[in-house]
């Protein structure tokens, strides 16, 4: 709670932020704020530019304008602090198959550890909890490349996990993991953000998404808007984004999500 009530209001912040891959300009001229301590959800068709946005907002790719982690540009962090607080989870991300479970979520902890030591009893300690956290303790022993694409995933997951960043950037997160795991993960995002955690995720589970804080729409490359999920203007924002052919109706205090079908 402490670090929450010290944190900076904004987590991450862009100015003027553009991208570029390869000769296409991807990224235009972004500005937002992401807020401490809060979950915030970047949706919006295929194509948008959301994963080349979180990309951008993790330092991993090139860019015109500024981001500031935690109050300070990118550029003024070292790498290893910086990784210390900015924890990444990428789109389809692998690992080597041939290391066990719980050598890939020892390697979220190498921020921490010193060239070549060998791992403390926190490191341990975090990579237990992140492993529990994930339901992946069982399968400690087991090398990577015997799990499903959904148990990889709750590795890759706990991985992100036992950095105990402040910041967590997760580019769909969701993929491969069957209804009762994604309801796990929202429940471990939901206990990051208590400890005062910052979570940014891009999902395209819009009913998932619709949990979180506040959702930032994006469609050709561009932020469309950014506001509370519960705000009737962020359903009408994400109906429109989505060229009408969803409908988000409030039903027993929760948000559904419904595809419009063509008449
Ligand atoms: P999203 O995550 O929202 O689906 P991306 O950020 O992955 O979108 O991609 C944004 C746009 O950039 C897409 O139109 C995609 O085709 C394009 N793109 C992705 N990678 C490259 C690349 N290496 N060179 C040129 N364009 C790319
Ligand atoms: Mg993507």
């Amino acid at each position: 709670m402490t670090a929450a009530v010290h944190a900076p209001a904004a987590a991450l912040e862009a100015r003027d932020l553009s991208a570029r891959l390869g000769e296409a300009a991807i990224l235009h001229d972004i500005t937002l704020a992401l807020p401490s301590g809060r979950w915030t959800c970047i949706v919006g068709p295929n194509g948008a530019g959301k994963s080349t946005l979180l990309k951008a907002l993790a330092g991993l790719l090139p860019h015109r304008g500024s981001v500031a982690l935690l109050g300070r540009s990118l550029a003024d962090w070292s790498s290893r602090q910086r990784a210390q607080q900015l924890s990444w989870l990428g789109q389809n991300e692998g690992s080597a198959d041939d290391l066990t479970v719980w050598d890939v979520a020892m390697l979220g902890r190498l921020p921490h550890q010193a060239w070549l030591s060998a791992p403390s009893e926190a490191d341990r300690a975090a990579v237990e909890r992140a492993l529990r956290a994930t339901q992946a303790w069982e399968w400690r022993a087991r090398s990577l490349g015997q799990l499903s694409g959904g148990e990889r995933q709750r590795v890759l997951l706990a991985r992100a996990l036992a950095v105990e960043a402040q910041v967590l950037l997760m580019d769909e997160p969701l993929a491969n993991l069957d209804p009762p795991h994604q309801a796990d993960w929202l429940d471990v995002v939901q206990a990051l953000v208590r400890e005062g955690k910052t979570v940014v995720s891009v999902l395209h589970e819009i009913a998932m998404a619709l949990h979180a804080d506040e959702l930032v729409v994006m469609a050709q490359g561009r932020v469309t808007h950014q506001g509370p999920c519960a705000d009737e203007t962020t359903h009408r924002a994400l109906e429109a984004v989505f060229d009408q052919r969803i409908t988000v109706h409030q039903l027993q205090g929760q948000w559904v999500v419904l595809p419009r079908l063509r008449p």
